[in-house]
């Protein structure tokens, strides 16, 4: 295992906002995170799992935290099923399907950051969740110091929410997801989902969409129609483009992004009764 002492968070994640996190595991394999783990008791500092960091916004404060980095990469497959390491990237999961002609996956595979985050947050894509996909997780439980198996029949997977949000002694180790090898099993094109992002998000600094949308409705049209589509605090900015996706355009500071955050919800609950919440994780 590799550790790293006062690492600056913001070049793990993809908002670039972040301070320094006092120590920083890569880790690769079961042993690795049970030392990692280790460390942290002996230390006595909290734990934080990061996958891609894709979702994820940090304080830019010095962070008394052990964070974990899941470099665990790796993928097999049999017929009707992939077996994916939590830390592999959707990137990478896309182009094993893509060598070994297997379907089923396609709305999800722009997703950016790994697997195991998608899990976390019950990533969704194109009318796909991976809920949809899931057959199995593999998870070590800081309670029990085991890996188990979870009981997916008593697990709550809804919109951008799994149990895994509550229950915080679990940390996602691999994920069976159902494919097949019969090309009729694909689910759309991937072209067409490459395309529909290119053309309808913008590039840049961000962690795509800030908030969640509320029900029959999308936090982008409530963000616009409050009148603050592109709007600018410091260096972070609604995009003009998704007005749902802030954009860390100059060296933003975690209280540029704060800030933006409470003036759209004020906004958008004071014209249209809405309370807007955020889908990104905060660390501080
Ligand atoms: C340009 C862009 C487009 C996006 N498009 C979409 C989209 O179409 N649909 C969508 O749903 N999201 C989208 N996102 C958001 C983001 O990519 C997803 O939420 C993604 O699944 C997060 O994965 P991650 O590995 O980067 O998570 P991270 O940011 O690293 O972590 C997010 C949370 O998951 C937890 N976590 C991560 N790995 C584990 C693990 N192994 N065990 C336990 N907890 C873990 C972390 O502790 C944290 O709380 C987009 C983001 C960007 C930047």
């Amino acid at each position: 295992m590799i550790i790293k002492e006062n690492f600056e968070l913001k070049d793990l994640c993809t908002f670039s906002i972040g301070g320094r996190a006092k120590f920083l595991c890569l880790i690769k394999t079961k042993t690795d995170l049970k030392e990692a783990i280790s460390k942290a008791r002996s230390e006595n500092i909290k734990v934080h799992i990061h996958g891609g960091g894709s979702n994820t916004l940090y304080s830019d404060k010095d962070l008394d935290l052990l964070v974990i980095k899941m470099n665990n990469i790796g993928v097999n497959h049999n017929n009707d099923h992939l077996e994916v390491l939590s830390g592999t990237p959707w990137s990478y999961l896309l182009n094993y399907c893509l060598k070994n002609k297997l379907y089923g996956l396609e709305p999800l595979m722009g997703i950016p950051g790994s697997i195991g985050g998608a899990v976390y947050g019950n990533a969704g894509a194109h009318g796909m969740e991976i809920k949809d996909a899931i057959v199995e997780i593999e998870c070590f439980d800081l309670e029990s110091n085991e890996f188990i198996n979870i009981d997916l029949e008593n697990f709550d997977f809804k919109y951008r929410y799994s149990d895994f949000k509550k229950k915080k002694n679990l940390i996602i180790w691999s994920i069976k997801l159902a494919c097949s090898s019969d090309s009729n099993s694909k689910n759309g094109s991937l072209e067409e989902y490459k395309n529909f992002r290119l053309e309808k998000q913008p590039q840049g600094k961000t962690t795509g969409s800030f908030f969640r949308n509320p029900e029959n409705d999308s936090a982008g049209r409530l963000i616009e129609a409050a009148g603050l589509k592109g709007y600018v605090i410091g260096g972070i900015k609604s995009s003009e483009k998704h007005a749902n996706f802030f954009i860390n355009f100059n060296n933003a500071t975690f209280k540029d992004v704060i800030d933006l955050k409470n003036l759209i919800q004020k906004r958008v609950f004071d014209e249209f009764g809405v309370n807007l919440i955020p889908e990104i994780i905060t660390v501080e």
